[in-house]
């Protein structure tokens, strides 16, 4: 799948962008535009090359080939190379990387005085942005005597004190605890509004790129797979990668039969029975004609079981399935369940009230998928329709 979004704004804009570690490809023709003040995160499993698209916009490696521009001027291009340092751009690392000789104050007032800032400006400077990231207090201690998330926030405050055009996160939260994680993901996103700085940030984490981003870039092995914002990539993920790796995904395969005004229908053979989904047409943009081959999505929440204390249906209707309880777990608010249908395992969330009995393990029961609740995409093991 090709993404070409080709940006001149005043943001940043890759295109082309190839980067190699001797023969290992890690990043594969990336084009991505972001625009100012947006926060663009970058998703993906451990080797996908997000830190590697990062470094090479942060001038930490040389592209193969490619083009990078920050705020319409050349970064990287043919017969261009700006050094680091000359990019405007900041980076906050996973590491913490304060400078364990100078108290919190320096060490967010070092890169106002690297830019010949006079003092006593950078000293106002990096007040308001102790002030901004809630460390004032601890002005005058050293930064290593401030805990892992207090520390972390130095970074952030060092980063953002020059208002640099672009600021870099690579996992900046992942050597926080969980707890402290979520709210330093709430306090960034805080942050980034208030002063409209422009971020890219990288994290393998999908709550935190749902939560935190205006749009999300999912890449696996070097490439693109695609851009959405969070939303809609839950909603309308374009392939089985991004349909499994943001959230939990029942993938089912099947072919279009009809096609109607508000929805479409799709037979899938796999399910155990001759089962038959309408889906809405409203869940896309555009939709498949008569014939074509499609996987039908529906996450766990999507699903419902129809009677939860009574048998399974004998007559099915369309959007029913008939499925055998496999696994059950009870979370309090909500049981995982896992279901057997023909071919597929299916998870399903079930929420339940007093009332209702929790099936017995093995019970054959009623699924319904209504037209509302399905997605869809086209086959990749079949050609695209032109
Ligand atoms: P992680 O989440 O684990 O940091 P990532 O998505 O940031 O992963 P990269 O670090 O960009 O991925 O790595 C992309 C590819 O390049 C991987 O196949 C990786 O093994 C390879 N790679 C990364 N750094 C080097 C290096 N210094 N030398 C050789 N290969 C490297």
């Amino acid at each position: 799948m090709k993404h070409k979004e080709v940006n001149m704004n005043d943001g940043l804009a890759v295109t082309g962008l190839v980067a190699n570690y001797g023969t290992t490809r890690a990043v594969s023709e990336l084009d991505l535009s972001i625009d100012r003040s947006e926060f663009v995160t970058l998703l993906g499993p451990s080797g996908c090359g997000k830190t590697t698209t990062l470094r090479c916009v942060a001038g930490l490696h040389t592209p193969r080939s490619g083009e990078i521009t920050l705020g319409g001027k050349p970064l990287y291009a043919p017969e261009v190379n700006i050094p680091p340092h000359k990019r405007d751009i900041n980076m906050v690392f996973q590491s913490y990387a304060v400078w364990p000789h100078m108290t919190t104050r320096e060490n967010v007032m070092y890169g106002l005085k690297a830019k010949k800032m006079q003092k006593a400006k950078a000293r106002a400077k990096a007040q308001d942005m102790l002030e901004l990231v809630g460390l004032a207090e601890f002005a005058d201690r050293h930064a290593t005597d401030l805990s892992g998330g207090q520390q972390q926030r130095v970074a952030l405050a060092r980063a953002l004190a020059t208002e640099p055009s672009l600021v870099l996160m690579d996992e900046p939260l992942s050597n926080l605890d969980a707890q402290l994680r979520a709210r330093m993901r709430d306090e960034i996103r805080q942050i980034q509004r208030r002063t409209g700085i422009t971020v890219l940030y990288v994290t393998h984490d999908q709550s935190e790129a749902l939560s935190m981003s205006d749009r999300v870039v999912v890449m696996n092995q070097g490439r693109i797979q695609q851009i959405g914002d969070p939303w809609a990539l839950y909603h309308r993920p374009e392939n089985a990668f991004v349909a499994t790796f943001v959230g939990d995904a029942n993938l089912v395969p099947g072919v279009v039969t009809e096609v109607g005004g508000d929805s479409f229908t799709v037979r899938v053979p796999t399910l155990g029975q001759e089962a038959v989904f309408d889906i809405a047409r409203a869940v896309a943009a555009d939709c498949p004609a008569p014939g074509e081959a499609i996987s039908v999505v529906f996450r766990p929440e999507w699903a419902r079981v129809s009677r939860e204390d009574a048998p399974a249906a004998t007559s099915l209707a369309r959007n029913e399935i008939n499925a055998r309880l496999v696994s059950s777990e009870f979370l309090g608010d909500h049981f995982e369940r896992t279901y057997e249908a023909g071919e597929h395992r299916l998870r399903v969330l079930a929420v339940t009230g007093p009332t209702s009995r929790p099936p017995e393990m093995g019970a054959e029961q009623t699924l319904l998928i209504t037209p509302e609740n399905l997605t869809w995409f086209r086959r990749e093991d079949t050609a695209p329709r032109e």
